[in-house]
Parts: C-alpha cells; sequence; structure tokens
C-alpha cells in the first residue's frame, strides 16, 4: 500500500484534506477531518478561498474546531470573486478556477513543504476530494502517500466515472435526447438497473469532448493510482456496487453514514456536548418548532441542496403539486436556487394563502434535524447523495426530482434498487407531483416505509462499535498511521 511514501521513520501522522470548495464536500470534509482529530492525527484543512469566507463567519463550527490543538484551517487563493451561493451553472467555472489557480499553488505549496506545520511535522498523507486530480498527481510527485475522498455516490462513481471510458467504448454515450429509454448494458453490475436517462447528467449529452467529460475522465484515471478511497456509503447498501469496483480500488473504505458514524463518535468521546452541524450557511432553526406542531409523519420535507437550481415554471408545478396533495410543507427556498430571481407577484394569490396555512419556509435548514424529526414523512429531495444517505438514516421515503451530476443515478436507485421512494425524473408537473406526494404519504406510505426503515436499521448497525462502517474507519486511521512511519 506505501509504494510511494518514502519518508522518515516514526513521524506524527499529518493529513492534508482538501475538499472540493463547494458546500456538500466541504461539509462531509470536515466531519472525516473531526474523525481524524478525535484519533489524535493532526490534520490541515485547506479550503480555498471562496468557500472559506463564508465558513469564517460561522462562529460555531470555528470554535469547535478551536478545541482540537491537532487542527487548522489553511487557504488557498482560487481566484473566484463572488461570495453568493454558487449555482449548478457555477460549478465547472469554480473548478476552472481553481485549476488555473489554485492547482500550481498547491503544487508549490506540497514540493516546498510549506504546507506542513514546520519541518517536524510534514504532511504524511493527502486526503483529496477525488476530483482534484491534480492532487494525486502532486502526492505522487512528492512521494506523499495519498487516499481520495468521494462525496459523490458511488453508484455513480462505479457507473458514470470509473467506467466512463468503458460506456464511451460501448456506444453508450454519447447518445440522443430520443435514445433515454434504452437499457445500459455496458457497466458490470447495473445491466439491468440503468437507463441511458438514469446515467449521471453529464452524460447527456451528444458530445464527449466537454469539460466536465474531461474532469471525470481525470478523475476515473486518478482514482486507481491513489492508496485507498473514501466513500460515504455503508457495506449492505451498496455490497454489489463495492465488490466491483474493488477490481478498480482494492483498498475502499465505506465509512457511511458519515454524518452519523460522526455523532456517534463526538458522542462516545469525552469532549463537551456541542452542535454537530458544519453548515457553511446560516440554518434556520424557528422550522423545527413549527415540526413540533405537526403529528408524526405527516409533512412533506422539500429541498434541492446547495447547488440545484428551478425555473420558476417549475418552482409553480412543484409548488402546486405539493399543496394539491394537502400534505403540509416544510419547503427550504435557497437564495439564489430560482434561475432569475423571484417574486411572490408571478404566484397565484390562493397558492400564497394555502401556503400561509399549511407551509414554512426558509432559506437554510438544520437538515439532519429536519430529517430526524418525527413529523417528517418524505423528503422531496434532488437526490444529492448527502440529502440521499442522509434521508436514508432516518427511514424518510423520497421524492426524487434529480436535477445535475449524480442525482439521476442516485434517483434511480432510490427507486428501484432501494425501493424507497419514486423517481420523478425528467417530469415537472402538478399532477404527477401531487400523485407522488400521496403515493409515498399515503397509497403506497406502508411499502416504503417498510423498506425504508430496513435500510435505516442497517445503516445505524452499521456505525455501531463493531458495525462495519466504524471498523473501516478504524482500519484508515491505522493505515493513516502506518503510511505516515
Ligand atoms: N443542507 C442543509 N440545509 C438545507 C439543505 C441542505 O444543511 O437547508 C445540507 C444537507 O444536509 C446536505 C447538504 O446540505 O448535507 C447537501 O448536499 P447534497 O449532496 O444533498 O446536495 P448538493 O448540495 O451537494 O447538491
Amino acid at each position: 500500500m506505501d509504494q510511494n511514501h518514502q519518508g522518515n521513520n516514526a513521524l506524527q501522522p499529518h493529513v492534508l484534506i482538501f475538499p472540493i470548495p463547494f458546500q456538500g464536500p466541504v461539509n462531509c470534509a470536515l466531519k472525516l477531518a473531526e474523525l481524524l482529530c478525535l484519533s489524535g492525527i493532526d490534520v490541515t484543512f485547506l479550503n480555498t478561498d471562496h468557500i472559506h469566507r463564508p465558513l469564517l463567519r460561522h462562529t460555531q463550527v470555528l470554535s469547535r474546531f478551536s478545541r482540537y490543538p491537532n487542527f487548522r484551517f489553511q487557504t488557498i487563493p482560487d481566484g473566484v470573486e463572488h461570495e453568493k451561493p454558487v449555482s449548478r451553472d457555477g460549478f465547472m467555472e469554480v473548478m476552472s478556477a481553481v485549476d488555473a489557480v489554485s492547482k500550481p499553488v498547491f503544487r508549490e505549496m506540497m514540493i516546498s513543504g510549506s504546507l506542513s506545520r514546520n519541518s517536524e511535522r510534514p504532511v504524511t498523507v493527502m486526503i483529496p476530494d477525488a476530483c482534484f486530480s491534480f492532487a494525486v498527481d502532486v502526492a505522487i510527485e512528492t512521494s506523499t502517500p495519498v487516499v481520495c475522498f468521494e462525496t459523490i455516490s458511488p453508484c455513480c462513481l462505479w457507473t458514470c466515472c470509473l467506467n466512463l471510458p468503458t460506456l464511451i467504448q460501448a456506444g453508450d454515450i454519447p447518445f440522443k435526447e430520443n435514445d433515454l429509454d434504452q437499457m445500459v448494458k455496458s457497466v458490470p453490475g447495473t445491466e439491468h438497473i440503468l437507463r441511458r436517462r438514469d446515467l449521471a447528467s453529464f452524460c447527456r449529452s451528444d458530445n464527449i469532448s466537454t469539460p466536465v467529460i474531461e474532469l471525470i475522465m481525470k478523475e476515473a484515471r486518478a482514482i486507481p493510482r491513489a492508496q485507498g478511497l473514501i466513500l460515504n456509503t455503508f457495506q449492505d447498501l451498496d455490497a454489489l456496487i463495492l465488490t466491483h469496483m474493488q477490481t478498480f480500488c482494492p483498498n475502499i473504505y465505506p465509512i457511511g453514514p458519515l454524518h452519523s458514524l460522526y455523532k456517534a463518535r463526538l458522542t462516545a468521546s469525552s469532549l463537551p456536548e456541542t452542535t454537530f452541524s458544519n453548515s457553511v450557511w446560516k440554518e434556520d432553526g424557528t422550522c423545527l418548532s413549527w415540526l413540533d406542531k405537526h403529528p408524526p409523519k405527516t409533512v412533506v420535507y422539500v429541498s434541492i441542496g446547495s447547488l440545484a437550481t428551478m425555473t420558476i415554471e417549475q418552482l409553480l408545478e412543484v409548488w402546486h403539486g405539493v399543496v394539491n396533495s394537502g400534505k403540509p410543507f416544510l419547503w427550504v427556498r435557497r437564495p439564489g436556487s430560482i434561475i432569475g430571481g423571484f417574486d411572490d407577484s408571478r404566484v397565484p394569490s390562493e397558492l400564497l394563502e394555502r401556503t400561509k396555512e399549511m407551509g414554512c419556509i426558509v432559506d437554510w435548514a438544520p437538515q439532519e434535524e429536519v430529517l430526524a424529526h418525527q413529523a417528517i414523512g418524505a423528503f422531496l429531495t434532488h437526490s444529492g447523495w448527502n440529502s440521499t444517505i442522509e434521508s436514508i438514516m432516518e427511514g424518510v421515503p423520497m421524492i426524487c426530482w434529480p436535477c445535475f451530476a449524480d442525482q439521476q443515478v442516485n434517483s434511480r436507485f432510490v427507486g428501484e434498487v432501494w425501493k424507497m421512494g419514486v423517481d420523478m425524473k425528467d417530469s415537472c408537473d402538478r399532477l404527477i407531483i401531487e400523485k407522488a406526494v400521496r403515493d409515498v404519504m399515503e397509497m403506497s406510505r406502508e411499502m416504503f416505509t417498510e423498506s425504508a426503515n430496513s435500510w435505516a436499521n442497517l445503516a445505524k448497525k452499521s456505525i455501531t462499535e463493531t458495525g462495519s462502517s466504524s471498523m473501516n474507519l478504524d482500519h484508515l486511521i491505522d493505515d493513516i498511521k502506518a503510511m505516515s512511519s
């Protein structure tokens, strides 16, 4: 495992965590960082400037990390000026800026050793986001062991990243819009599951020479060159995919649901109680007292995460659909999530009136607490991987409205493999939405609840002391120590 490392003996393990600069991945990486800190490993958390700026105002997160003498933040320029929440359309803009600005600075920092705390404490292991293939190159160049951290779903990583060359070779991509329902037979393990429409959004193009495809190709080549791969899943959920994936990367650490393993370890530690949230944006906790007023499993939670966007027309369809279902709803309307902005003037007054009676709308919610709240009966989600695994952990059935990236694959797995909800992919119609909400919360409630509960039980088992995720985290910690010596 330690082929590249020619370091000194008995170095204090010092991990460099380098997430891609978006809310979800940073949030996840902070949890991993804290878990490593708790085990006595030194951690430098490298954020690019634009994502670090809002975090600096998040005093709860900063004060929690200030409890660890073995933790420090470090930043790296990224050339991204704006501070408003980045949306889906800004993803490649940020990644290109990082490639142009952060990549050369990062290489220089690692080669000169300026990222190390001091000469006695060089970085002994790098944990970059798997999307940062350049970090794997730098790790190899500097003989630093590297373990990639992947925050997208394993089902998407396997089908649309590691198998991207296979998909292209087999002619499954590029494809035309009228071929969307054709089964994808070329990826081992998912031959009977995925249609072309279920492939990641970047596969839905009649051209494979796009910057995103290039980025994913680099990622697919980088992952097998690392010494290991950390995934936010648990063995039982993704057993088939993990077995296949091991042919590409033998050393896999499935340590999810990471947010729950993190809570379990933090609660078991001797540290004083604290908030568990690492959200970069301020959460509006008033929605929790609103939820307290509702009976168990009666409320629909609606959120499209930190990057997805919708048009005003889509907003109105979802809004009508949810209101017409008659179920009370809690809706996160992230500023910037409605394309072209939003004001009430285009909303029928009846919809606004009914929303006052049966809805609660917030800018950003404490999602993990929301999903764990007994009032929540279903999650109308964009199927981001964090949201999906958080919902699985709490046994909340999902109504999936995927938008981009891995979400198309995740929603298919929720509907077809885990049988935990319905996939509304490619439709945004008030009647379909109303039906989906009623289906999950009334007609097929028993069926969805049963499988949701059984996955939740397996998820909970995985984070117990002898559970698979817990033991995989211990292996990771042992391996980091071994790679550091
Ligand atoms: N989230 C949150 N409050 C909200 C909405 C989302 O804290 O109001 C968190 C959520 O718990 C999850 C993350 O933001 O951890 C969203 O990640 P996901 O992978 O689902 O989607 P992305 O935002 O990356 O598209």
